[in-house]
């Protein structure tokens, strides 16, 4: 049964933020107003995540990981000692997420004050890649997995895991807001035109994310019906060939 007072604790949105962090991440926070509860989506640069969530009058209490590159985990120590926060990440991960105190799985669904956060696993750039889906924010948190255009480098996991994580990403609602952990439309939309130049989508897609740069405004958050049409790792029709993109993309 729903309750007045359940629906109305249910209704207070999330407060999502990102930032510039390092030469290309981005830095993300999210804020639940109704507990006080922060977390920051990975920890490229603890110092800005630190202050950006000060400057907003919003106390860290977790950090959420997901993989453990240095330019993601980078700030978890500086974080715990300074904050003593919680750290999120995923249990095959736990020897290489510094201080990592809670381990999650794909198919985990935890609490975040009301709202639930889906845990999702998308290997291929890592084993043990995860992303962070809040179906009331219509938001996931992607790290290195899908980018606009483009998708991670396969350091550890195969096309065919690559292939089956970016198919969950699309498989979210068309509208979900998808947050990329780097910057890198504009070269990715460069490599992405050799392999569909006849795209039309694409290259009006490519139009407007350079008026964004020129700007310096950011061209995240993305969607999956964006992605759908424009991304050529997305669309490829099958693992082997996203497994050709891929090893196109590595030397171009
Ligand atoms: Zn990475
Ligand atoms: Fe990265």
């Amino acid at each position: 049964m729903v309750t007045k007072e359940t629906a109305a604790y249910r209704q207070t949105p999330l407060e999502i933020a990102f930032f510039p962090c390092l030469s290309d991440n981005y830095g993300f926070l999210i804020h639940d107003p109704k507990t006080g509860r922060t977390t920051t989506i990975d920890t490229p640069d603890g110092k800005e995540i630190a202050q950006q969530a000060k400057q907003r009058g919003w106390t860290l209490t977790e950090i959420w990981n997901t993989h453990h590159h240095f330019d993601h985990v980078g700030g978890n120590e500086a974080l715990v000692e300074s904050l003593g926060v919680e750290v999120v990440g995923h249990g095959l991960d736990k020897k290489r997420i510094p201080k990592l105190t809670r381990e999650v799985h794909g198919g985990d669904i935890f609490k975040f004050g009301a709202h639930d956060v889906h845990v999702i696993t998308t290997n291929g750039h890592t084993l043990g890649h995860i992303i962070y889906y809040i179906p009331s924010a219509k938001a996931a948190f992607v790290g290195d997995t899908l980018f606009v255009m483009g998708c991670g480098r396969l350091f550890e996991g195969s096309p065919a895991q690559m292939y089956e994580s970016l198919s969950k990403i699309c498989a979210l609602p068309d509208d979900t807001k998808l947050y990329c952990a780097h910057e890198y439309t504009l070269s990715n939309g460069r490599f992405a035109v050799t392999v569909e130049p006849e795209n039309t989508d694409l290259k009006a897609y490519i139009q407007e994310a350079q008026a964004l740069r020129e700007r310096n405004h950011p061209t995240i958050p993305t969607t999956p019906a964006r992605e759908k049409a424009i991304n050529p790792f997305v669309r490829a029709e099958s693992a082997e060939r996203l497994g050709e993109i891929r090893a196109a993309k590595d030397v171009f």
